[in-house]
């Protein structure tokens, strides 16, 4: 048998609204992050009438370049996206090798992992320092920041929609909040939420906003909380990721170290992983992508290191990360971005007590999004 070849015919980028289940607050470093935006996606149609679509980030790049080769000469199913050049499609590319090989993503990198994959909460951001309403137009006396009440507000209602596990945002004190106010907040918050959830995982993101000696004492005072994991404690410093790495083995040995999310050389935070300063990495499900995923993974399995794709701010990014997880392996937990994107139906996807389970139809098995 020989499987159909299809030549791309034509690839368009559709932009999708997005919504979050409410307004996201500021991180340590940047500003809110509203309420969803758009998802851009690209669509690629065949002359066999097979389509294959996926979420682009960045510049994006030629279509002309694409158009006209047959899918061989775009992808390959033992390694992914050929070409660099192509990547920007690395999405849509592996939906499609898939709806042509009638085959999931998770089953087309390998089926290393388990079909049922736990996803933490990732939307749990600064949005106590943030008034109800943040409309400029409807300026409001009484409009004052609503405090850590609704941090708590939040992960209740993101566990009503069945996450078990939250992501704290954390670093208030690095450009939001006097320092040592900041810090406390951090640390009253981190154990607020353990109080609420004596089980739940919990993992706290500083975005960079603390240094060594700040984020130590951080993990001082919450040591009996027993984090999952600390992510982005500080801006990458092989030095001060061993300090870290002692001091957890310390204060609180089963915290897992997780960075790389924004890694310009991943090359060199390799060293630093296989040392063991850091336990998990995290670069992007679509910047970093699946492709260059597949290369990594068995590498980082040589040597003992967790991944975790990044995937806040797009819904879809969840989905493609638990089939990475699904088909790779070495991805124990990965990161939840709560919401919808209109157009896209992804009933498939079956998510309770903090498990998505992916589906076991072809590509990601998602329809083509309806705008
Ligand atoms: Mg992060």
């Amino acid at each position: 048998m020989t499987l159909a070849d299809p030549t791309v015919t034509r690839v368009d980028v559709v932009a999708l609204p997005t919504y979050y289940p409410r307004r996201v607050g500021r991180n340590a470093r940047l500003g809110s992050h509203g309420t969803g935006g758009e998802s851009r996606v690209a669509v690629i149609s065949t002359d066999t009438r097979h389509t294959g679509w996926g979420l682009v980030e960045g510049p994006g790049g030629d279509v002309a370049d694409v158009v006209g080769h047959p899918l061989s000469d775009l992808v390959d199913p033992a390694g992914g996206t050929r070409h660099e050049r192509h990547l920007w499609l690395d999405i849509a590319l592996h939906d499609l090798l898939g709806v042509v090989q009638d085959l999931p993503v998770h089953a087309l990198l390998g089926g290393r992992g388990d079909r049922s994959v736990e996803v933490y909460d990732g939307a749990i951001y600064l949005d106590d320092l943030d008034p109800d309403d943040l409309d400029p137009d409807d300026l409001d006396p009484d409009d004052a920041p609503r405090g850590p009440q609704v941090v708590l507000e939040n992960c209740r209602s993101d566990a009503a929609a069945g996450y078990t596990g939250f992501k704290l945002k954390i670093g208030r004190g690095h450009r939001w909040m006097d320092r040592a106010a900041g810090d406390a907040r951090d640390v009253e918050i981190t154990r607020r939420v353990r109080e609420a959830w004596p089980d739940a995982k919990i993992l706290v993101d500083a975005n960079d906003g603390y240094d060594l000696d700040g984020f130590c004492r951080y993990l001082d005072a919450v040591a009996d909380v027993g984090l999952y994991w600390v992510e982005e404690p500080f801006p990458d410093d092989p030095g001060d990721l061993a300090a870290l790495r002692r001091h957890r083995d310390v204060v609180s040995p089963a915290t897992r170290i997780a960075e790389g999310e924004t890694a310009p050389d991943v090359e060199a935070l390799l060293p630093v992983a296989e040392r063991h300063d850091i336990d998990v990495l995290l670069m992007d499900v679509v910047s970093f992508g699946i492709t260059r995923w597949r290369r990594l993974v068995p590498r980082l399995a040589d040597a003992g290191v967790e991944a975790s794709p990044h995937a806040w701010g797009r819904p879809l990014k969840t989905l493609y990360a638990a089939h990475m997880a699904a088909g790779l392996g070495g991805m124990p937990i990965v990161e939840g971005v709560p919401g919808r994107t209109d157009g896209v139906d992804a009933s498939g996807y079956v998510f309770v007590d903090g498990h998505l389970t992916v589906p076991d139809r072809p590509g990601f098995g998602l329809p083509l999004p309806r705008p």
